[in-house]
């Protein structure tokens, strides 16, 4: 492991961003930038430094009322968003898209900071694949249509309407702040939802910015409503509010399950894109080179993925190769800032998590596991300071282990042999989640007969973690229900009518 170039990040820093991060602490609610009600903030942390680089408001149970307020009469029958035609809706999404595009740098500066995110993988990643989520569901948002229905009674009409389900809180992680958020703001625009969203409290930033591009591209007042804020305070009080009619959860289990069951006493609609313990299955026909790469997927923005494929099992013929392949990649890669020039990975986003997944290592090391790479020593990278973890590999672990039962969301894999493709089936399902699973092999037979036998809302054959605003993404077990992208999603965000017409 090598720690890349020190180097000053103020200076990586545009005079535009920096405007940004000294303005003041603003909720963005019915178009305006609204202090919140009780005056709280929150810091604003790079986690690649430690410093606090911005302060944001912090919203509350007050805050959360006027902004469904705003976002109730933003959907009221005569507002702008309802009357005006499923094409021109489709248009603003579009040039929302377009405005995002075109202040790329500004988002991607924020969202590094935010999220300790390495530059590289915003521009090549979250940037473009959020633009591309808000022009997929622009070209939804004008061909979302009913049915008429042949019924059995006599001299009668029945067609069905789509609807929009009305007003959604969508609360959303820090892992992918920009990314996350359009997963769910596209879909309930273009169905015509209006929507009050809340960010992270680590990662604030980025929405704010968003929020005024949307205004900006034509999406009314109201419409987009962005209450940074406390999980348990703007969340609890957005998931509580009569006002709301759905909500889109993306997050942790706990969070989600508690989310569940408040809103169920209001029958409120709910979506929930929870954590994940992803099996990833290398055979021992795969080539080792390209195994050991799609297994050092799990580093990605520093392990921080709900899909990460964090359970390794390679079969036995090949374990050493694989992971001591796996192993020199890891400790070859440069652990810096995501503005640093040659980072290989960032930060983990607090120092909260940093204690969290040390805390998964040194656990397994007491259970018994080797280190086959990082773990032991924990630089805290560049001048010492942020929240950095050794990319880690840890062996000689079983299925009992705390580490490879639960999800640590850190740059951390336990690596497993197998036998066979009976007894791998059953050691993958072996967990509560089932987000996502990778299996590597040339027998495409063998990878599709596996795939079958997977408990996983998405399987990846040589390949692994890519996503696409057209492929439905989600969970099965506790990984939740309901599904992010794809023009399924489209169907949590709307109600069917049936409406009788008597043709007597
Ligand atoms: P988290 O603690 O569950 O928080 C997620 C969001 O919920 C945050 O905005 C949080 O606010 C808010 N929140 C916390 N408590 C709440 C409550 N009682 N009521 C309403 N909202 C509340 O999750 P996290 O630690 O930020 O994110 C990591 C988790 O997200 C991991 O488990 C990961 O697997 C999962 N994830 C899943 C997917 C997927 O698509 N399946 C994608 C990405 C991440 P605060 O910020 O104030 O805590
Ligand atoms: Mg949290």
């Amino acid at each position: 492991m090598t720690t890349a170039a020190p180097h000053s990040v103020d200076d990586q820093i545009d005079a535009t961003t920096r405007a940004f991060l000294e303005r003041p602490p603003r909720l963005l609610i019915d178009g305006e930038l609204v202090e919140a009600r009780s005056g709280r903030t929150l810091d604003v942390v790079d986690p690649g430094t430690g410093q606090k680089i911005a302060v944001a408001a912090a919203g509350d149970a007050l805050d959360a009322d006027r902004a469904v307020g705003a976002a109730r009469r933003a959907f009221e029958p005569g507002a702008p968003w309802r009357t005006m035609s499923a094409l021109d809706r489709g248009r603003r999404i579009e040039r929302f898209a377009r405005l995002l595009e075109e202040h790329a740098d500004e988002i991607v500066a924020l969202e590094v900071l935010d999220g300790g995110k390495l530059r590289g993988a915003v521009v090549a990643g979250d940037l473009p694949l959020a633009v591309k989520h808000l022009d997929y569901f622009a070209g939804w948002a004008s061909k979302i249509e009913g049915n008429t229905i042949p019924v059995s009674v006599p001299d009668t009409m029945v067609r069905t309407e789509r609807e929009p389900v009305g007003v959604v809180a969508q609360i959303v992680p820090w892992n992918f702040p920009l990314l996350m958020a359009m997963w769910k703001i596209a879909p309930a625009l273009a169905a015509g939802c209006t929507i009050v969203l809340k960010p992270a409290e680590n990662t604030p930033l980025t929405a704010m910015r968003f929020g005024e591009l949307a205004l900006e591209a034509g999406i009314p007042p109201g419409v987009l409503n962005i209450l940074t804020g406390f999980g348990a305070e703007a969340g609890e009080a957005l998931v509580d509010h009569p006002g709301v009619d759905k909500v889109a959860f993306t997050g942790s289990t706990a969070v989600g399950i508690r989310i569940a069951q408040r809103a169920a006493s209001q029958v409120k609609r709910v979506t929930l894109e929870l954590g994940g313990k992803s099996p990833n299955i290398v055979f021992a026909d795969s080539p080792v080179e390209e195994a050991a790469l799609g297994a050092a997927s799990i580093f990605g923005n520093a392990g921080q993925a709900c899909s990460a494929g964090t359970r390794l099992y390679v079969e036995r013929k090949s374990f050493d190769d694989v992971v001591g392949r796996l192993s020199e990649i890891a400790s070859g890669m440069r652990i810096g800032h995501g503005l640093a020039e040659g980072s290989d990975l960032g930060p983990v986003i607090s120092d909260r998590q940093h204690e969290r997944v040390r805390g998964y290592i040194d656990g397994a090391l007491e259970q018994g596991a080797t280190l086959a790479a990082g773990g032991s020593s924990m630089p805290r990278g560049v001048d010492d300071r942020g929240y950095y973890v050794q990319p880690t590999v840890l062996t000689d672990v079983d299925d009992t282990f705390t580490a490879v039962r639960e999800e640590i969301f850190g740059p951390v894999v336990v690596a497993q042999p197998f036998d066979d493709l009976e007894d791998i089936a059953r050691r993958a399902n072996d967990s509560p989640y089932g987000l996502a699973a990778g299996i590597w092999t040339r027998d495409i037979a063998r990878a599709n007969r596996l795939a079958r036998l997977l408990q996983a809302g998405t399987v990846y054959i040589n390949m692994y973690g890519q996503t696409d605003a057209a492929a439905p993404f989600g969970g099965y077990k506790q990984s939740g229900y309901g599904r992010d992208m794809g023009h399924a999603n489209l169907e949590s965000y709307l109600e069917t009518k049936t409406v009788w017409t008597s043709l007597a």
